[in-house]
């Protein structure tokens, strides 16, 4: 085939290609086979009569299609490039003649088909070496078979052939083949080619991917010069929460207070702090704490805590000394001249809490008169009544 033709093949095939949406980079191939064994007769690149190899030497025969390859009897035969085995044939006599048709010439063979729309034929293997099936995607340096003799040949050798477009193609470039070498490495005129693979392009250098992370966060990732992806860089912007999640908290002494998520994943502003029972003593909760409810219970309004125990005559008009006030002292009311008030209001604890309640005051307009029973009651009540004053007094 001329230069000129091989690029119209080229062109066609990129564009088929692209069509398709695979990768546009063209298919390149290691050697077929593992020893360093040069090329023995190759692709006849002059039309006509006679033959020429691709740098203008005659390594070739007429018509030939392919590069042979004088590989040793059961030489591992290898995939040149990464691929999906479309057609094998085994069985022929692994040592054949010439003019024979079995696999159609080809003998024992493997056909891959590769990304680029490139088909490569390794034929003439053993008798039932093939080790690859139909439809198998195999990689590049995978075992297809063993080398041989069969189909149409008469000395032990690897038949290695190119189809750009189902027609054969020169692997080879020189000064007489065509522009393009399918080598992963050529290497030089009667060396061989390399054993390396082609590197398997990712992506384009330079490209940049990016995608959603965390709640309303991005992270990119961009192509190296390699050809492959670098990891993704950090989330940005991933946001505290998921929008609509909702979070209750703990806040007061024992209340709760919550927020939403927003659509910018970010917390809303917090709920008022709320009590358990805002509207009742009776899920009160302990304090726990060294102070003026230390030994209460205390229940919380607005996120504000209310002290209960503290207060047990709201109305400080309980009468007949039965009744049983803050330090369990009792109260006798009226007697004596004494009198007691009513103090509401909120001052702050030892704990700087802000405490809610009522605090009764005692005011004794009268002393004791003597030693008796309701004078021992009027001290305990003086005693007990000062400390309720004392506390108001620290507010
Ligand atoms: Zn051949």
């Amino acid at each position: 085939m001329t230069a000129r033709a091989r690029c119209l093949f080229g062109a066609v095939v990129a564009v088929c290609v692209l069509l398709a949406g695979m990768r546009a980079d063209a298919t390149t191939f290691r050697r077929p086979f593992d020893p360093d064994i040069s090329l023995g007769y190759g692709f006849d690149n002059q039309p006509g009569g006679g033959c020429q190899d691709y740098d203008c030497g005659g390594k070739c025969y007429d018509g030939h299609k392919g590069s042979d390859f004088p590989l040793p009897f059961s030489t591992t035969v290898r995939a040149g490039a990464n691929g999906t085995v479309e057609v094998t044939n085994d069985g022929c006599a692994s040592e054949g003649f010439l003019g024979s048709v079995c696999g159609g010439g080809y003998g024992n063979y493997v056909r891959v088909g590769h990304a680029d729309g490139k088909q490569t034929y390794y034929a003439h293997m053993k008798n039932g070496s093939i080790k690859v099936a139909q439809g198998q995607q195999i990689n590049c340096g995978d075992m297809l078979g063993e080398s041989a003799s069969s189909g149409n040949s008469t000395g032990y050798h690897l038949h290695f052939e190119v189809r750009v477009g189902g027609i054969g193609d020169d692997p080879f470039t020189g000064k007489c083949g065509g522009p393009l070498s399918y080598w992963v490495v050529q290497g030089a005129y009667n060396g061989s080619p390399s054993t390396d693979c082609e590197q398997m392009c990712e992506c384009k250098p330079g490209d940049k991917q990016t995608e959603g992370c965390g709640n309303c966060g991005q992270r990119e990732r961009t192509c190296q010069g390699d050809c492959k992806w670098s990891g993704f860089s950090g989330c940005g912007g991933e946001g505290e929460c998921a929008p609509n999640d909702g979070q209750t908290m703990k806040c007061g002494e024992c209340g709760e207070q919550s927020h939403s998520c927003l659509n910018d994943c970010k917390w809303g502003e917090l709920s008022a702090c709320e009590g358990p029972d805002p509207n009742g003593g009776n899920d009160a909760c302990d304090t726990g704490r060294a102070g003026i409810c230390a030994d209460g219970r205390v229940r919380c309004v607005g996120g504000d805590i209310q002290c209960l125990a503290l207060v047990v005559d709201e109305t400080c008009n309980e009468g007949g000394g039965g009744s049983t006030a803050s330090g369990g002292f009792p109260i006798p009311g009226g007697e004596g001249g004494a009198t007691l008030s009513r103090s509401p209001g909120s001052y702050e604890d030892r704990d700087n809490r802000r405490v809610y309640g009522v605090v009764c005051n005692l005011h004794a307009q009268r002393p004791p008169t003597g030693p008796g029973p309701e004078t021992a009651a009027w001290i305990a009540m003086l005693l007990a009544a000062a400390l309720v004053r004392r506390v108001v007094a620290e507010r």
